[in-house]
C-alpha cells in the first residue's frame, strides 16, 4: 500500500457525549482508515456554538480512549479555526459568490409549498439580486450555478442532486458570526488532507452542497461512504441527541464496540479483549470495502 495515501476523520459535535448512532459512525470510520493503513484525525465540530455542551468535547475524546479508538495527530476545535473559514469567505466574496441575504425563516416559508431534498425547504433566491429596503443582512449566502452534482458514495454507489434546485444558495455565515458547518467542514477537511469521509447517512444530503463549494473554492474533493444510521429499536427514530440518546457506556468496551458493528450491519465478533476486536473487525471490513482507488 506504499504511495497511497489515506486521511480520515470523525467530526463530532459536542452537544453531548457519543451515543449509538455517534459511535457507529466514529468506528465506520476508524475501521476505514486503519483497514487502509491511513491515518484518523478526530475533529471537534464546535462551530455551532450555542449547540456546544461545556465539557462533551472531553468525554467524547474519554469515550473514544477507553473504547481503543486512538486517533493520530492533535485534536482540533473548529471555535479556534475562525481565520481559516475568514479566508476561504473572504476569496469567495472577492469573487461576487457570496450575498447578504435579510430573509427570515417564516419569509422561506411563506414563499414556497415544496420542500427540499433532505427536508430543507430550497430558498428561493430573494436577495440575490440585493437586500429589499430597510432590510438588514441575517446571513451570508453562496450563489449556486444550476447543475447535477454526481458522487460515488462506497456504501450507496452512484449519488445526484440537483443543489441549486434542492437547496438554492446556502448560508456560509451568520450575522452573528457564526460559522456555518458546511464552510467550515469542508475548510477543514482539505486544510487538513482529508481524502476519506466516512460518517452518518443522515449527512448524504449536505455533500453534494460540499462538493459545490470545495469546487468554488478550487479544493481536493474526498471520497465519500455514508454509513447506516442506528435507529431507536422502541421509537424508530434516529439516534441522536435531539431525540436523547443515551451516552455509549465504556465498562464494557467489547460489547459497546461490538452493537456499533452490528447496527453497521455486521454478524457479531466474539473477542476477548478490545485489541483482538478492533484487530477482527478491521480485517473483516478491509475484505468489505477494499482500498479504495
Ligand atoms: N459534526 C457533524 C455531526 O456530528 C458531522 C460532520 C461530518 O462528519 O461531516 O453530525
Amino acid at each position: 500500500m506504499s504511495g497511497t495515501v489515506y486521511v480520515g476523520r470523525f467530526a463530532p459535535s459536542p452537544s453531548g457525549p457519543l451515543h449509538a448512532g455517534s459511535l457507529a459512525a466514529a468506528l465506520a470510520s476508524w475501521l476505514d482508515a486503519r483497514a487502509c493503513s491511513g491515518r484518523w484525525l478526530v475533529r471537534i465540530e464546535d462551530v455551532d456554538a450555542p449547540r456546544t455542551v461545556a465539557s462533551a468535547d472531553e468525554c467524547i475524546l474519554a469515550q473514544l480512549r477507553a473504547l481503543g479508538l486512538h486517533w493520530d495527530g492533535e485534536v482540533v476545535w473548529q471555535s479556534r479555526r475562525g481565520d481559516l473559514y475568514q479566508r476561504a469567505f473572504d476569496s469567495l466574496a472577492a469573487r461576487g459568490l457570496v450575498y447578504g441575504c435579510g430573509c427570515t425563516r417564516r419569509d422561506i416559508a411563506d414563499s414556497l409549498s415544496g420542500a427540499g431534498m433532505d427536508g430543507e425547504r430550497p430558498y428561493p433566491g430573494t436577495c440575490r439580486n440585493g437586500l429589499a429596503s430597510g432590510r438588514q443582512a441575517r446571513a451570508w449566502r453562496v450563489r449556486v450555478l444550476p447543475g447535477i452534482e454526481h458522487f460515488d458514495d462506497r456504501w450507496r454507489g452512484p449519488q445526484e442532486q440537483d443543489v441549486a434546485c434542492a437547496v438554492g444558495d446556502f448560508v456560509l455565515k451568520r450575522a452573528d458570526g457564526l460559522w456555518a458547518y458546511q464552510l467550515a467542514v469542508v475548510v477543514d477537511d482539505a486544510e487538513q488532507g482529508v481524502t476519506d469521509v466516512v460518517r452518518g447517512a443522515d449527512l448524504l444530503g449536505s455533500t453534494a452542497r460540499q462538493r459545490v463549494l470545495g469546487r468554488l473554492l478550487g479544493l481536493p474533493l474526498p471520497r465519500v461512504m455514508h454509513v447506516p444510521l442506528v435507529v431507536d429499536p422502541v421509537t424508530g427514530l434516529k439516534m441522536s441527541k435531539q431525540n436523547h440518546a443515551q451516552a455509549v457506556g465504556t465498562d464494557k468496551p467489547v460489547s459497546a464496540l461490538d452493537a456499533a458493528w452490528r447496527s453497521l450491519g455486521f454478524s457479531a465478533l466474539p473477542a476477548p479483549d478490545v485489541p483482538a476486536f478492533l484487530a477482527a473487525a478491521t480485517a473483516r471490513w478491509a475484505r468489505r470495502f477494499p482500498m479504495p482507488k
